[in-house]
């Protein structure tokens, strides 16, 4: 008989039940394996940078805005700008997290 290796295995953390990696669903506690969790303490920094990047945007905006040749171009880059602000720490608080695994049960 093969024993199957720690990493094939899932361990569900609530109930401590073993299942097969490919299932990601406990079938003792009705847990959900949530892939790509962000922590408190990660969602508090992707905030921060949030704010930081439109604190940035928006300053840098006030100063160009007034000597700006073309103020209809810079209110589209601002725009832009503010976007992906909000977007870009999505993405790399989701990039940097997608191993991070936790189990949760669904909230009834
Ligand atoms: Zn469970």
């Amino acid at each position: 008989m093969i024993k199957k290796l720690k990493s094939e295995i899932n361990v569900c953390s609530i109930c401590n039940t073993e299942m097969p990696a490919e299932i990601t669903h406990c079938p003792n506690c009705k847990a959900d394996l949530i892939k790509g969790y962000i922590d408190t303490s990660a969602r508090q920094r992707r905030r921060w940078s949030i704010i930081f990047l439109l604190f940035v945007c928006s300053l840098s905006f006030y100063y160009l805005y007034p000597t700006s040749p073309q103020p209809r171009l810079l209110i589209i880059i601002f725009a832009i700008a503010l976007v992906l602000s909000i977007a870009l720490p999505y993405i790399y608080f989701k990039a940097k997290n997608k191993d991070k695994v936790i189990w949760k049960r669904k909230r009834l």
